[in-house]
């Protein structure tokens, strides 16, 4: 489904990602590990060229994606949420769902979303007409994984980076639960530095260190995979 082939990033001089190469099978969940700065961001932000690759290429269902402009990557069914908060401050919760079905502009259709997004976060029902400029940070980022999380049509690829980040321990908990459910469903793509819950739903993994990937390998055992991702990253 994704091909990631040979791929180097640079910001200006300073490169960042060296010659990476993964796959990602249709309907599995591939983890990515690494330590901060390790270049995990870089890298999916250079899956949807968000920052141009010096060499490299990438492909999704056969299409190729390099130099795609972002939004047309997202059209083909590829849904993304990044580190940074990015909400619009002036939206509400509710306006944020109502944007994640290109067809919803009946009531009913917004209720239906929104009914989704409470069911995976029930934290968000008492949010749904507050402004994004005011939530916290976990909120903003229940609303970014809601967002991608009940898209409609469901994202073929789903990308997620470190989505625990602000969620409470039952948030994350949640986010699993929907994970799981979504399992051989779409194909998803999860990096954290959270191993414990990733590691369970993850299929396959890989390990990134100075831009580089260092390790591979399917998840058969998830204990010994935990131990192995641990002393990689640890
Ligand atoms: P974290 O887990 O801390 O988010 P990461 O693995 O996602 O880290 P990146 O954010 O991809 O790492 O950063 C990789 C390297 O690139 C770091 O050394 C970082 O300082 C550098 N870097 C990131 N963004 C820029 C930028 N805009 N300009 C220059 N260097 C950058």
């Amino acid at each position: 489904m994704l091909k990631v082939n040979n791929i180097d990033i640079s910001y200006g001089d300073i490169q960042v990602i060296y010659d990476v190469s993964f796959q990602v099978e249709k309907g599995k969940i591939f983890g990515i590990f690494g330590r901060n700065g390790a270049g995990k961001t870089t890298l999916l932000h250079g899956c949807v060229n968000l920052i141009p690759k010096g060499k490299g290429t990438i492909l999704f269902e056969n299409n190729d994606i390099t130099n795609m402009k972002t939004h047309l990557i997202s059209s083909l069914g590829i849904g993304f949420t990044f580190q940074e908060r990015c909400v619009f401050p002036m939206l509400t919760v509710k306006e944020h769902l109502s944007l994640v079905d290109e067809n919803v502009f009946s009531n009913k259709k917004v209720h239906m979303v929104c009914s989704e997004a409470i069911e995976i976060f029930p934290d968000l029902q008492p949010l749904i007409n507050r402004k994004a400029s005011a939530l916290s940070g976990g909120e903003a980022q229940m609303v970014k994984l809601a967002m991608v999380l009940v898209r409609k049509p469901l994202p073929k690829l789903m990308i997620f980076d470190e989505p625990s980040t602000g969620l409470s321990p039952a948030n994350i908990l949640r986010f699993e639960e929907k994970i799981n459910e979504l399992n051989g469903k779409t194909t998803i793509i999860i990096v954290e530095q959270v191993i414990s819950y990733t590691i369970k739903l993850a299929n396959n993994y890989a390990i990134i260190r100075d831009g580089r990937i260092i390790h591979k390998n399917e998840v058969k055992n998830v204990e010994q995979e935990e131990e192995v991702v641990k002393k990689y990253i640890l």
